[in-house]
């Protein structure tokens, strides 16, 4: 029993927290779950802690975190409940956390995410938009503390699984990272401003949270993989073409310099990388069903057009800017894709947001983690402008 690795969840009742429950219950002898943490879903958190009996639940909230103490009470539950976000990096640094899954969304997730490369965990990370804000100083946290980094998008753990020596990257010519393009790849552009969340959230292949989803119908989901890989795999932009693969089977590819291409494919399902990760080197059951390569019958390749996502564009564009810039594409993005949800702005003012941010970023990448919450506070500050400006009472009434 001294092999068995104590994992804690950062973001346990999201889509990747339970799709990682369902993994490791299925490897009792190999996994315990050490923490869960979640920001307000007391009930699910609740739920998870009956089932999982984690040595610590940690909500964000305070008073939710108050209620779920109140409810494990009464059951005489010994998981621990603590709240605040500093709570986050005290279990993804707790010296009995052998893995972190690092699945919270957006910003909220960099200083936990660094907590767990400075205490050198193996970090399994979903958690895009922080590599996205801090990609040197974190992939530099990851190396000098020799913590192992082991992706989760389906994509880059598709691109790892096609590097059978991922140090050695001398015969690689290219990355083709897939995308599905979304629920309106094949829409026409003047019908894109009547998109409602309902719709953009209904994703043709994967089930996911709210904000990857519209992520990934405007494809700055793609935009932000791409600042992704080239920070994960250390390479230059120019290495990576996305192409739109609509049926979602292969994860992505590598293309090397002897006319090979790797590939892996896999029905899409979440469980496969969080396997890939749990058990490397080894490989471990996830539950997913095995692909039926005959009823997949075929697969389409498509260029992406920068006109259909201008999302993406703006994704290039920041990353050749330099760091302030994709903190400033992040955190304008995330602002942009809440004001969506709550329907104050229209699916097609999120890239017209986000690129009136990104104009006033600072060129240069920043050194220290002080000036990188300095530039994400500036940019939301710039962000909830453009929305006041832009909009009035909180309705979309779109002015210019
Ligand atoms: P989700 O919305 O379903 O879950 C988000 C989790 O983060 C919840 O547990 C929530 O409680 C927690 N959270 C939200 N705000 C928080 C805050 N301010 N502080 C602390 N915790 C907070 O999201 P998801 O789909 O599971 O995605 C999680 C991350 O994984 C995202 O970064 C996403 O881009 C990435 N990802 C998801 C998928 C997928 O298939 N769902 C695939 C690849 C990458
Ligand atoms: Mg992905």
């Amino acid at each position: 029993m001294a092999n068995i690795k104590n994992i804690s969840i950062l973001g346990a009742t999201g889509t990747i927290g339970v799709n990682t429950l369902d993994v490791i219950a299925r490897h009792p002898n190999k996994f315990k779950v050490f923490a869960l943490t979640a920001n307000t879903n007391i009930d699910k958190l609740y739920e998870q802690c009956i089932a999982y009996k984690p040595h610590y639940a940690v909500m964000v909230d305070e008073n939710s975190a108050e209620q779920l103490q109140q409810q494990l009470s009464k059951i005489n539950s010994d998981t621990i409940v603590l709240s605040g976000a500093d709570n986050l990096d005290f279990i993804a640094s707790h010296a009995e956390t052998d893995y972190v899954m690092a699945a919270i969304v957006g910003a909220a997730g960099l200083l936990p995410n660094l907590a767990a490369a400075k205490a050198g965990k193996r970090v399994m990370l979903a958690n895009k938009e922080s590599l996205v804000m801090s990609g040197k100083l974190f992939m530099d946290a990851i190396h000098e503390h020799k913590a192992e980094l082991l992706p989760i998008d389906s994509e880059h753990n598709a691109i790892l699984q096609c590097m059978p020596d991922a140090n050695n990257k001398v015969n690689i010519e290219k990355i083709l990272l897939t995308a599905s393009g979304g629920p309106f790849r094949t829409w026409e552009a003047n019908q894109l401003s009547s998109v409602t969340p309902d719709q953009a959230v209904a994703h043709p292949n994967w089930e996911m949270g709210k904000k990857i989803s519209v992520d990934s119908a405007t494809m700055m989901n793609k935009g932000l993989e791409v600042i992704e890989a080239c920070w994960l795999f250390d390479v230059d932009v120019d290495m990576i073409q996305v192409v739109i693969h609509p049926q979602s089977t292969i994860h992505s590819m590598v293309s090397y310099n002897d006319g090979s291409v790797l590939a892996q494919l896999g029905n899409p399902d979440m469980r496969t990388p969080i396997a890939y990760a749990l058990g490397w080197p080894e490989r471990i059951v996830s539950g997913v069903n095995q692909l039926d390569i005959f009823d997949v019958a075929r697969l389409d390749f498509e260029q992406p057009d920068f006109t259909h996502y201008p999302c993406l564009r703006l994704a290039y564009e920041a990353h050749t800017q330099g760091g302030n810039a994709t903190i400033a594409l992040n955190a304008a993005n995330e602002i942009a894709v809440e004001a969506f949800l709550r329907e104050q702005i229209l699916f097609t003012d999120i890239p017209k947001l986000i690129e009136d941010v990104l104009k006033d970023a600072s060129s240069g990448t920043p050194e220290i983690l002080e000036d990188i919450l300095i530039q994400d506070k500036l940019s939301r500050e710039h962000s909830n402008l453009w929305l006041a400006k832009n909009t009035k009472n909180n309705k979309r009434q779109f002015i210019s």
